[in-house]
């Protein structure tokens, strides 16, 4: 399967496998898409790349995991969403697209599961980054120093919703208007729907850890706290949500 370039940071999916050719009575109509700016591609979604080697968070979150929770987990994900949209009128749409159009649809609960799973995935894999002290930007600083009081207190209130979190989930801190705040989400929801801006993600799902910290989630999620969040990826959200 083909993959999606490294340095990208934007979320959306994009492919890189050519159209199919399309047949005499859909050319016309593409054709006139293409010359409105909608994108006329019914491509499949890819699954993107991880943006660093699946051996590159250990210990915290190891190769096996990664391989695991990558190439299985949100793989079957995207394949899940290309098998339900095929031939409707919801193929080659971007995630937040179909997350967005299939929230308030009950019937289409389970390509929304897919979708905004597949977005939540995409979402943590740039929330983290290989070991390493990397100072947070000033302006990211500002905002956890008005909003938490200190980065203790941002973590200590995170990893507290994270282990209140019921079953499977995601911990996240996000932008809620000027102010920033931490919150959960069960299962596949997403601060997408919720008017907020996320920040940065944390998978509280048993596959993100089982492998290396078996039922013990305070353990995985203190080190993704210590060792693996991306201040960098979360500043540059921030950023673009007071340009937005
Ligand atoms: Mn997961």
């Amino acid at each position: 399967m083909s993959q999606g370039t490294l340095e990208n940071a934007s979320i959306s999916i994009r492919s890189t496998t050519p159209s199919p050719a399309p047949s005499a009575g859909t050319a016309t109509k593409a054709a006139k898409e293409r010359a409105g700016g909608i994108h006329a591609s019914n491509s499949p979604l890819v699954l993107k790349a991880l943006p660093y080697r699946e051996d590159a968070l250990e210990p915290a979150i190891s190769a096996r995991t990664l391989a695991l929770h990558h190439g299985q987990h949100h793989r079957a994900y995207i394949d899940s969403i290309n098998r339900m949209v095929a031939g409707t009128s919801l193929a080659g749409r971007p995630l937040e697209s179909l997350i967005r159009a299939t929230a308030a649809m009950p019937a289409q609960i389970e390509l929304f599961n897919n979708a905004a799973q597949a977005w939540n995935h995409e979402f943590y894999w740039q929330s983290l980054r290989p070991r390493g002290a990397a100072p947070v930007a000033p302006s990211l600083q500002r905002s956890i120093d008005a909003s938490f009081g200190s980065m203790q207190s941002l973590k200590a209130e995170l990893a507290a919703a994270c282990m209140l979190q019921f079953g499977s989930g995601w911990g996240w801190l996000v932008a809620d208007g000027n102010k920033l705040r931490v919150i959960t989400t069960s299962n596949a929801d997403t601060p997408l729907l919720h008017g907020l801006k996320p920040l940065l993600a944390i998978d509280l799902w048993e596959h993100a850890y089982y492998i290396d910290h078996q039922n013990r989630r305070a353990e995985y999620v203190a080190a993704v706290l210590d060792q693996l969040l991306n201040w960098d990826f979360a500043a540059q959200k921030l950023a673009r949500t007071r340009h937005s």
